[in-house]
């Protein structure tokens, strides 16, 4: 461990990670991205048009993401100021090295591995603020608001590019859509990011839920999942 430096006020907040599947060492985090309306059918039930207008990003903070344990379901509180939560099941990438302006042909070397992830969404606060055209911001950043899987490094999972990505909530599939409806694929959506900003390693990347989002309650038992990378179980608390 790093000492930390002696001007500091106050002792600095604990360094986000995430676990690794089959690792005892941990993927340290730096930044979260967030891709919205990258399966059709997930914007249409949005309410938008899902024609390949270019993909736009959200972020949501790096200390809302909360690490799978190494067995058993990570629980996260039902948060404050919401009647509406909910489950937005996604696959998550993990960079592993720098890069501004990537070509979409060079991208996938950025990648360190794959995850899969809940981007957790205050719906009746999205939507209050996206009628007032505001930044969506208490919607999708706040506490624990990104449980995330173990990490499964490209080593092992390589590049998914197609495959069932599917949300079961208390046994009952919710969420079901394929890798390969992505409306823009992970390359893409690396190359289109990092001209906007500069990547980095730790940096990760929600890419978009399917269709059937919906509400979850206290005591709900969620489970995702996609062949080739470690499970996704979180218990709302
Ligand atoms: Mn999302």
């Amino acid at each position: 461990m790093p000492t930390p430096h002696p001007d500091y006020v106050f002792a600095p907040a604990p360094q986000p990670f995430l676990t690794i599947f089959g690792s005892e060492q941990l993927f340290p985090l730096r930044r979260v991205f967030c891709v919205g309306r990258n399966y059709a059918a997930h914007a249409r039930e949005m309410g938008a048009d899902p024609s390949r207008e270019p993909p736009f990003f959200f972020c949501k903070p790096t200390d809302g993401v909360v690490p799978a344990l190494r067995t058993g379901a990570t629980v996260i509180a039902y948060p404050p100021q919401t009647n509406d939560l909910h489950h937005e099941v996604e696959m998550v990438v993990a960079i592993g090295k720098a890069g501004a302006a990537i070509e979409s042909t060079q991208a996938l070397n950025h990648v360190w591995g794959y995850g899969l992830g809940l981007d957790l969404t205050r719906r009746d606060i999205q939507a209050g603020l996206k009628a007032k055209g505001h930044p969506w911001e208490m919607g999708k950043a706040f506490d624990q608001c990104a449980p995330v899987s173990a990490l499964t490094p490209v080593s092992t999972a390589g590049h998914p590019a197609r495959g069932v990505l599917r949300l079961e909530v208390n046994g009952i599939v919710r969420q079901e859509g394929d890798l390969a409806d992505m409306i823009w694929s992970v390359a893409e959506t690396i190359a289109h990011l990092s001209r906007y900003v500069a990547l980095a390693p730790g940096d990760l990347i929600f890419t978009g839920t399917p269709e059937g989002v919906g509400p979850i309650v206290r005591g709900d038992e969620l489970r995702g999942s996609l062949a080739g990378l470690a499970p996704l179980h979180v218990r709302i608390a």
